[in-house]
């Protein structure tokens, strides 16, 4: 079975009726991708670039965190690259950053709240981002955004780093996108209003999971709660997507469900555009996508959105997934 499904790495993520999916990866420090990935996968969905703050000795400046973006992007020859902006504090710390104890590190200052306080620190991140755009196609993505005017600030920050830039004659693609990680209850809430805003939109299931369901993603004695096949986790996808789509902009997911082979049905049947997961997960995936029919999904899909419990809904999956494999 493993030989079968080195197979599938190679080969576009296709359903047995022939729909293409763009499945993306995740990536945590540039380096530790493996060879050949970006001929298997369709761009990055997520750079999550906390590691390279995490690796190291003090805050990276631009040029150095322009190097390590410049050479990702290069990697990935013009496919996209999602780079996601500071997303510390909560369960990710700094050694040589000793932020104020808190209660509710979760809930508390972390990802764009903190950037938005520390204003210099984001817009070195900025800069660096932007001026990578010139060599590929990039895409910056604001982290744990829960209100539209956080991200209007965190756009105007981006807008200027650009003016600046342009006045410095650096270059850098005009056309960049600006979107933000769905994975607050209040950003699906108030999806139609985000959707005329934003360019894109990803979703964050990990932490979508931990703030729907009031589950710490980190607390085993709460484990058995935490769960993305809960219908509350799944009407929030589905109304997201629908949202977006009203507005023509795309979804993507970066959470581990997009990665989960059980999820494939229900994700392909909600019409989820990029699908974004570690690296290991690519050929089980594509394995998965290539048993499904349209039609089964949807008749799936409907019938986890009227169950009542995450128990329910795996079980149908698991069922499901059964008679494909
Ligand atoms: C998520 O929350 O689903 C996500 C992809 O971000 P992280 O796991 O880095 O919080
Ligand atoms: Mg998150």
């Amino acid at each position: 079975a493993a030989e079968k499904l080195s197979a599938y790495r190679g080969l576009p993520a296709r359903t047995a009726d022939g729909t293409t999916v763009e499945l993306a990866v995740n990536v945590g420090m540039p380096e530790e991708m493996r060879e050949g990935i970006a001929e298997e996968a369709d761009g990055v969905g997520l750079f999550r670039t906390e590691f390279l703050f995490m690796h190291a000795d003090g805050f990276p400046d631009e040029e150095d965190q322009f190097r390590v973006y410049r050479g990702m992007v290069e990697q990935w020859n013009g496919k996209p690259v999602v780079i996601r902006t500071l997303d510390i504090g909560g369960d990710k710390e700094l050694s040589y950053w000793d932020l104020p104890h808190e209660d509710n590190p979760f809930l508390g200052m972390r990802a764009i709240r903190l950037c938005l306080h520390e204003r210099e620190l984001f817009k070195t991140q900025l800069r660096a981002i932007i001026r990578a755009s010139a060599f590929g196609c990039v895409k910056i993505m604001f982290p744990m955004v829960s209100s539209m005017q956080e991200f209007r600030e965190a756009k105007a920050l981006a807008l200027q780093a650009m003016q600046e830039l342009k006045a410095a004659g650096i270059a850098y693609d005009e056309k960049l996108e600006l979107g933000i990680m769905a994975e607050i209850p209040s950003v699906i809430q108030l999806a139609d209003r985000f959707a005329k805003e934003v360019d894109f939109f990803s979703i964050g299931t990990n932490d979508l999971v931990q703030y729907t369901l009031a589950v710490d993603r980190m607390n085993e004695k709460v484990a058995h709660l935490y769960d993305y096949f809960h219908p509350a986790v799944l009407r929030s996808i589905r109304s997201l997507i629908d949202a977006a789509h009203r507005e023509g902009k795309r979804v993507g997911m970066c959470g581990s469900m997009a990665g989960d082979p059980l999820a494939a049905p229900l994700l392909l049947a909600m019409g989820l555009d990029e699908w974004s997961m570690d690296a290991a997960s690519v050929a089980k995936q594509k394995f998965a996508l290539s048993r499904l029919h349209a039609e089964e999904c949807r008749a799936l899909l409907e019938r986890a959105i009227d169950s009542d419990t995450a128990a329910e809904v795996r079980g149908q999956a698991k069922d499901f997934y059964e008679t494909k494999f």
